[in-house]
């Protein structure tokens, strides 16, 4: 049987350019496909992060005059991974945060830097790199949604395509103004087309034109279709539910595995979970806290914004910290909630660490060490860090929401009886029920053959890209067009 051939279309990529989960699934998703017979490669765009890193680079295309400036397609690969580099330095030439410029305001140019991604994808979508011609283009949140648009509107035969949302408060609407600069012509500007509200909207358009949509869990596309989580797109996404699926986010299973983790204090497995204790000390040691082998230690990893609800678990605290429960946090972005949590760490320092930034290799040892993770959020289209946290034994206590309520078993009375648990999940999304949620676990905590019970059940979850992936390149099978 022939490969299917697949261009993934993405602004981010793990391990090379990261803000958020996007990155980790368009940067494990292609490893996962060599399996399942795809042939995929991903389009990105040119940043300093993603250029330093090739392993060397051929030109496979050439744009004199490209939205401004010139630029060229680089095929080349890195870490791993096939890629497709739009090269464009006058527009993606910027170290840091690939949205948002140093005064904390997103590139005014936004608008163009992601129309010429979409550009780009969809003329190699039609053809244009003869080596490499895509049964299926997969379009991946706002930043690559504008491709479905020129696909659309090209005269050109066009391959099959997917738009995946992994996040839709994130939407890319831009003024009309900005229309024919994009290169899309007065036409399109229709609600049948790229207007939405009054402006055009990137990740409108690849849901109206894309043949098929899927969202990161079951969970979120049904919920994306209802006013509260869609966000304005709802009706759109009712109106497609026919070609609207679920299908979950894993994890790197060989990055994130406790037993050969080298970020981590002490290596340990299901079968050696006594060695675990050793994580918990140092992530103690690590924050300044008591070094209680008993206390009951909670963990957050977390981008620091309205989603994510930890401003609950901020007016949680004085109930739950009583006992000598300890937390340790390390986030980042919303200044406020940055303030708050460095003040409650000054307030209780033999309670509270926290750390504001991003580091990867704390976010290991605090998987590895803490007894619980907390992820009170909102919304949650997905969520991986619950994924982490089953694997490593750090038990998950999240709303029951999106992909948080997908990939956690809550552990109520028939659950625990059944031996099915992995979690604790609480609803509706209030600091009471999420203090309950975190006294219903202190308790069972305090029950350690219980614990040890979920610890396991969640320690053998398959939480891989293995299934997953193959959903998708079943979906991919589903809908490539035979030439
Ligand atoms: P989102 O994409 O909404 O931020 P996810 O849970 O889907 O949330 O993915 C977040 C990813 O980023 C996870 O891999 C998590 O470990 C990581 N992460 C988030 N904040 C930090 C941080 N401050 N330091 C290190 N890793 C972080």
């Amino acid at each position: 049987m022939k490969a299917v051939r697949v261009l993934s279309v993405a602004s981010e990529i793990y391990p090379l350019i990261k803000t958020g989960g996007l990155a980790d699934v368009t940067g494990a998703l292609p490893k996962a496909f060599k399996v399942e017979g795809i042939e995929a490669r991903t389009v990105v765009p040119g940043y300093p992060d993603v250029l330093n890193e090739l392993e060397g680079a051929d030109e496979v295309l050439r744009f004199p005059n490209f939205y401004g400036g010139p630029a060229r397609v680089l095929g080349s690969s890195a870490a791993g991974l096939d890629l497709f580099i739009l090269d464009a330095p006058h527009l993606f030439a910027r170290p840091g945060n690939p949205y948002v410029a140093p005064d904390g305001a997103d590139w005014p140019d936004n608008a163009i830097r992601f129309a010429a991604l979409g550009r780009t994808a969809a003329e190699i979508g039609q053809g244009a790199i003869p080596a490499f011609v895509p049964d299926v283009v997969h379009a991946h949140d706002w930043q690559a949604g504008l491709t479905h648009a020129f696909l659309h509107y090209s005269e050109r035969p066009r391959p099959a395509t997917i738009m995946t949302v992994h996040n839709l408060a994130y939407q890319g609407k831009f003024a009309r103004e900005v229309l024919s600069d994009i290169g899309l012509s007065p036409e399109s500007f229709t609600i049948d087309g790229v207007e939405y509200y009054g402006g055009i909207g990137f990740l409108k358009a690849g849901l109206q034109f894309a043949d098929r949509i899927t969202a990161v869990s079951p969970t979120y596309a049904v919920e994306i279709q209802q006013p509260d989580a869609g966000m304005g797109l709802d009706g759109l996404l009712r109106a497609r539910s026919n070609v609207l699926s679920g299908i979950l986010n894993g994890i790197d299973i060989s990055v994130w595995n406790p037993e050969t983790d080298p970020r981590i204090a002490s290596p340990f497995s299901v079968n050696t979970l006594p060695d675990r204790a050793a994580n918990k000390t140092a992530l103690q040691r690590r924050f300044d806290l008591p070094l209680a082998p008993d206390a009951f230690l909670l963990g957050v990893i977390s981008r620091l914004s309205w989603q994510k609800g930890l401003d609950l678990l901020l007016e949680t605290l004085p109930l739950v910290l009583g006992d000598g429960t300890q937390l340790v946090l390390l986030g980042n972005g919303d200044r406020y909630l940055e303030a708050r949590y460095s003040a409650a760490a000054k307030s209780y320092p033999d309670r509270i660490g926290v750390l504001i930034g991003y580091d990867e290799n704390l976010a290991h040892l605090i998987q590895a060490g803490a007894d619980a993770l907390v992820v009170p959020s909102r919304f949650e289209p997905c969520g991986l860090t619950q994924l982490c946290a089953l694997r490593y034994g750090a038990i998950p206590i999240v709303s029951r929401v999106g992909g948080l309520a997908d990939t956690v078993i809550d552990a109520n009375e028939t659950i625990i009886a059944a031996d099915a648990a992995t979690g604790i999940q609480f609803g509706p999304v209030t600091s009471e029920n999420l203090a309950g949620a975190i006294r219903r676990a202190k308790g069972l905590f305090h029950n350690k053959p219980a614990w040890q019970r979920i610890q396991k059940n969640g320690m053998t979850v398959d939480v891989s890209w293995h299934n997953r992936a193959r959903r998708y390149a079943d979906l991919y099978r589903q809908i490539a067009k035979p030439n």
